[in-house]
């Protein structure tokens, strides 16, 4: 048997945030890791343009939900990662954005854990922030938020909803729904049967730092008018005064869900 003399006698695993599309915005740290990989384990969200960066040999496991016909269960990367490492292979677990956020990585660190292989995490900037850099406006302001709460979606569904409404209403805070597209229009109901006004400013970017980017801005209560083409794609909606201070509204007058497309 052929044994890499790069590997470790227990293998490694580093849980790398890859960014949220653009491929230059993984960290340094993440691009030299990737360099130096024996496997990589792929999600759907990563950038592709990134294996290119990967040494040759290595192998490459796509895991994302939407890769091809078969997409893997979490249980099924979980072993992956563990045979991975068990057999002595560096191994770089390649995330969308932060791998802390949204990314089942507290899954995959107690199965390693557990299995008693090293790991570490590195960082990535997450849809949230990349969003707002996108569409020019700030997360927290001394004026106008101080705090920003990171939400999912899919919890967000009217009748089965797990989230205190009527605290992020009254938070003063941005709101940053991931996975949230789809239900755009029960969270502004949600949110204004909690008291928050129908003119608080509601920002959707999709597919933020890629060629495809699409920034919408409106309201809450036009929030059933923003397109839902973007269903399939990856789109942040951000919720909060902090919306009106975006370079768009500024230089588009009218609020109400204007579309302003990267060039
Ligand atoms: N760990 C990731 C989030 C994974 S959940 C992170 O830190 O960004 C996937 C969700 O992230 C998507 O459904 C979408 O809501 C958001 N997202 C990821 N990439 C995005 C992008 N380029 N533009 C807008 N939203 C994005």
């Amino acid at each position: 048997m052929l044994v890499s003399n790069r590997s470790c006698a227990k293998g490694f695993v580093w849980l790398v945030g890859a960014g949220p599309g653009a491929a230059d915005l993984i960290t340094l740290r993440g691009l030299k890791l990737l360099q130096s990989a024996e496997a990589v384990v792929c999600d759907e969200l990563v950038n592709k343009e990134l294996l290119q960066h990967c040494p040759q040999p290595c192998e490459v496991h796509f895991v994302g939900k939407r890769a091809g016909n078969h997409s893997a269960t979490q249980p099924e990367i979980n072993a992956l990662l563990v045979k991975l490492a068990g057999a002595g292979k560096k191994t770089v677990r390649l995330k969308g954005g932060d791998p802390l956020i949204f990314g089942r990585a507290g899954e995959e660190m107690q199965v390693l854990r557990d299995a008693g292989i090293p790991f570490e995490i590195v960082p990535g900037v997450t849809a949230a922030t990349a969003a707002s850099s996108v569409a020019r406006l700030p997360l927290t302001h001394r004026d106008h938020s101080s705090a920003v709460v990171f939400i999912t979606g899919h919890q967000c569904a009217a009748n089965t909803s797990a989230l205190d409404w009527g605290a992020l209403a009254r938070l003063r805070a941005t709101l940053c729904f991931y996975m949230g597209v789809r239900r755009l229009p029960e969270i502004a109901r949600n949110l204004r049967a909690h008291g928050m006004a129908a003119d608080m400013p509601l920002a959707l970017v999709s597919e933020a730092t890629l060629p495809a980017q699409k920034i919408q801005i409106g309201t809450l209560r036009d929030a059933d008018e923003f397109s839902t083409e973007l269903a399939g794609q990856p789109a942040l909606v951000v919720i909060g005064e902090v919306v009106r201070l975006s370079s768009f509204v500024v230089e588009v007058p009218q609020l109400h869900a204007q579309a302003v497309t990267k060039a």
